[in-house]
C-alpha cells in the first residue's frame, strides 16, 4: 500500500468508528437529533471530503457528470430523506471499493515491472586497479567494470578479460547458459554465473538493453485497448443519461402524478447507486494489466493492451523464414570454387560478413574457426535481402545470393538446390559459392498446429531465400501459402495484401524486417532483445525465439479477453437485476450499495483468479 492508500484506510476506519459509536450510543441513550446530524456530518466529511472537493473542482470546469458526482448527488439526496446513516455508508463503501480497485491496479502494474528483475543497483567500476561501487548511471562509454560470479551485468559491453557462463534466463524467459570469453559482447541484464569478467562498457545506461526493456514495459499504458477506450467513452455518455433519468424519475411521479416525494427520492437514489459504472471502469484495465504482466513473466513484452485484443481476433499469421520457422543457425555444407581454395573462399566471405548481424553472417563467422583480421575489411555495405558489399585487402568484394550477382552483371551462376547459396565475386569476377544448410525449428510443426487450433486460419511464409528451400519448408510445415525470393519491401507488399483480407500478425526475427513488423496489425519479434531497431518496430517482443512462446501469448490474450467479457456481462446483468427489483420498489438503498461494491470486488477477483500466476 502506498501512503495515499494508507491515509484512506485510516479515514475509512475513523469514519466507520464514528458510525459505530453513534449506533451503539443510540441504543442506550437517545442522542438529540441535531448532535446526531453533527456526528454524521463529521463522519461523512472525513471519509468523503476528497470526493466532494473533486466534484466541486470538476463542476467549476463544467464537468458535472462523473462517478463522483453520481455519489455526491446520491448522498445529498439521502441527507434530504434524513437517511444520514445511509448517506455516510454510501460514501464509506464507495471509498472501500475505490481503495480495493486502487490496490488492484497498483498490484497488477507492479507485477509487470517486478517480474523482470533485470536492473542492477550498482556497477563495480575499475579505475587504476581500484574497484569502486557506483551507480550504473555514472558509468561512461569506455569505462571498465568488473562483474563477479552471481552478479548481474549492469551495462552493455565487451569482455576485456576473463571468461564465464552467463545465465540469460531473465532476458529470454528461458533457462539458457551462454559461454563468453574475451572479445564477446555481453548484454546488460544477464547474470554472470561462473568466472570474473572485466567488461569495457559500450553504451551509457540510458541506451542500455536493460533500460530499453524496462521502458518498453513501463510505457504499456500508452496504447490502450479499444475496450478500455470504449468503456471510457461509454462512461462519458452514460453518466449524464443516468443523472437525467434519475431527475425524471423524481420529477415526473412527484410533480405530474403527485406521488410521495420521499418514496420517489429514495427510488431515484437507489437508481443512482446501482448505476455507478465502477465495476466496469476498473475491472477492464485490471484484467489487461494482469495479462500483460503474466506475459512478461513468460518472456513476452507487450507494448499495450490493444495488442491483446487484436491478437485474439486474428485470421492470418505471416512468418519470416530464417530464424523464425528455421533455427537460423546455418551449417556450411560445401564450398565450391575452381580457382581459389575452399579455405580462402571461406575466409574472404567471413571477412565480408564480419560486421553484420544476419543469421547467415553469424553462421559463416562461426564456421570459419580461425581469427579474422578485421583491419583488412573496409566500407562494408549491407544490401538488404541480397547480401553484402565490402572492400577487402583493397579489392571490391560482393557476397550474397544470385540476385546480387545479377546486379553486378554476373549471370552464369551455378546453384546447389539443396541449400542456401552464398556467392562470392571479387572485382566483379565470379569466384565460387558456399552452400549453407538451415534446419526447421524443433517442434515447429506441432506449434503451428496449435496456432490453428487457437483459431488462426491461414499460415503464410514470406522469405528472401530461394524457391527450392522455401517450397520444401512449405510442404514440411503444411503451410497455406509461401512467397519466396522477396526483397524486404516486397515482403511488406505481400503483407499488405493479407492485411486487406483480415487482421494479421507478422512474426519475424527482425533482421531486415522492421518495416513488416511495423505494418502488421500486430508485429511480433522473436529473440530480439538487444536489437534496438527491432524492439522499437515490434508491438510485441518475444524474448526467446521459441514458437511455443507465441502460442503461449495467444493463449494469454484469449484468456484476458474472455475474462473481460465475463466481467462485463456479469456486472451488467447483475445491475440489471437490481435495477429491475428497484423499479418495483423491491430493493432498498442498502442492497444497492452492497451490490455495487460487491460486483466491483467480484469482477476484480475474477480477473486475478484467471490471470495472475
Ligand atoms: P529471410 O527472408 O529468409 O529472413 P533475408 O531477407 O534476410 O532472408 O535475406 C534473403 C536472402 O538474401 C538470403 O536467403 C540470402 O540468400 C541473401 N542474404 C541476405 N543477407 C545476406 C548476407 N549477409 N550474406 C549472404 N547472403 C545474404
Ligand atoms: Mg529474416
Amino acid at each position: 500500500m502506498n501512503s495515499n492508500q494508507k491515509k484512506l484506510v485510516f479515514r475509512i476506519f475513523v469514519s466507520g468508528f464514528i458510525l459505530l459509536f453513534i449506533f451503539i450510543f443510540n441504543i442506550f441513550f437517545s442522542i438529540p437529533a441535531i448532535s446526531q446530524l453533527l456526528f454524521f456530518l463529521v463522519s461523512y466529511l472525513i471519509v468523503g471530503y476528497d470526493v466532494l472537493i473533486k466534484t466541486f473542482k470538476n463542476s467549476l470546469k463544467f464537468k458535472f457528470f462523473n462517478e463522483q458526482s453520481l455519489m455526491f448527488i446520491a448522498t445529498i439526496g439521502a441527507f434530504f430523506l434524513k437517511q444520514y446513516f445511509e448517506a455516510v455508508i454510501v460514501f464509506l463503501l464507495y471509498q472501500v471499493g475505490e481503495l480495493f480497485q486502487d490496490i488492484a491496479v497498483d498490484r497488477s502494474k507492479n507485477q509487470i515491472t517486478n517480474v523482470l528483475h533485470i536492473r542492477s543497483e550498482y556497477a563495480n567500476l575499475k579505475q587504476n586497479s581500484v574497484i569502486k561501487k557506483v551507480s550504473p548511471l555514472e558509468i561512461n562509454i569506455g569505462d571498465v567494470i568488473v562483474v563477479k560470479p552471481g552478479e548481474r551485468v549492469p551495462l552493455d559491453g565487451v569482455v576485456l578479460r576473463g571468461g564465464s557462463y552467463l545465465d540469460v534466463s531473465s532476458m529470454t524467459g528461458e533457462s539458457n547458459f551462454l559461454s563468453v570469453s574475451v572479445g564477446d559482447s555481453v548484454l546488460s541484464g544477464v547474470v554472470n554465473v561462473s568466472g570474473v569478467l572485466e567488461i569495457r562498457v559500450e553504451k551509457k545506461y540510458e541506451d542500455s538493453t536493460v533500460k530499453k526493456v524496462l521502458d518498453l514495459i513501463e510505457n504499456v499504458e500508452d496504447k490502450k485497448s479499444k475496450t478500455e477506450n470504449l468503456i471510457k467513452r461509454f462512461a462519458k455518455i452514460y453518466t449524464p443519461c443516468v443523472v437525467f433519468v434519475a431527475f425524471l424519475m423524481f420529477v415526473v411521479p412527484v410533480f405530474v402524478f403527485g406521488c410521495s416525494w420521499q418514496v420517489w427520492l429514495e427510488r431515484c437514489l437507489i437508481f443512482l447507486v446501482i448505476s455507478c459504472p465502477c465495476a466496469l471502469v476498473i475491472s477492464v484495465p485490471v484484467s489487461f494489466f494482469l495479462a500483460i504482466s503474466k506475459s512478461a513473466k513468460n518472456g513476452i513484452l507487450v507494448k499495450g493492451s490493444i495488442f491483446l485484443e487484436v491478437i485474439s481476433k486474428i485470421n492470418t499469421a505471416i512468418f519470416d523464414k530464417t530464424g523464425t520457422l528455421t533455427k537460423g543457425e546455418f551449417v556450411v555444407k560445401d564450398v565450391v570454387s575452381s580457382e581459389y581454395s575452399k579455405e580462402e573462399v571461406l575466409r574472404i566471405v567471413a571477412l565480408a560478413e564480419s560486421k553484420l548481424n544476419h543469421p547467415i553472417s553469424k553462421s559463416i563467422k562461426n564456421a570459419y574457426k580461425k581469427d579474422l583480421d578485421l583491419e583488412l575489411v573496409e566500407d562494408v555495405e549491407e544490401v538488404f535481402g541480397k547480401g553484402v558489399k565490402a572492400k577487402i585487402e583493397g579489392k571490391e568484394v560482393f557476397v550474397g545470393n544470385k540476385k546480387l550477382m545479377n546486379d553486378i552483371g554476373i549471370f552464369d551462376v551455378k546453384e546447389d538446390i539443396a541449400g542456401t547459396n552464398v556467392h562470392l565475386a571479387i572485382e566483379k569476377k565470379y569466384v565460387g559459392f558456399v552452400v549453407l544448410k538451415d534446419e526447421i525449428k524443433e517442434g515447429a510443426k506441432k506449434d503451428l498446429q496449435k496456432l490453428r487450433e487457437l483459431g488462426i486460419k491461414k499460415l503464410v511464409m514470406l522469405t528472401g531465400d530461394k524457391k527450392e528451400i522455401s517450397e520444401s519448408i512449405f510442404k514440411e510445415l503444411c503451410l497455406d501459402s509461401v512467397y519466396f525470393e522477396l526483397l524486404p519491401f516486397e515482403k511488406v507488399e505481400k503483407l499488405e495484401h493479407f492485411l486487406k483480407e483480415g487482421p494479421s500478425i507478422f512474426v519475424g526475427d527482425g533482421v531486415n524486417d522492421a518495416a513488416s513488423l511495423k505494418r502488421a496489425d500486430v508485429g511480433i519479434a522473436m529473440g530480439a532483445i538487444g536489437s534496438d531497431a527491432v524492439m522499437e518496430a515490434a508491438d510485441v517482443v518475444l524474448m526467446d525465439d521459441d514458437l511455443k512462446t507465441l502460442v503461449k501469448f495467444i493463449l494469454i490474450s484469449k484468456k484476458a479477453i474472455r475474462v473481460v467479457k465475463q466481467n462485463i456481462i456479469f456486472s451488467l446483468s447483475f445491475k440489471g437485476l437490481i435495477f429491475f427489483l428497484g423499479a418495483f420498489g423491491l430493493t432498498n438503498i442498502w442492497l444497492a450499495i452492497f451490490s455495487d461494491v460487491g460486483i466491483s470486488i467480484l469482477a476484480i477477483l475474477n480477473s486475478f483468479r484467471a490471470l495472475s500466476r
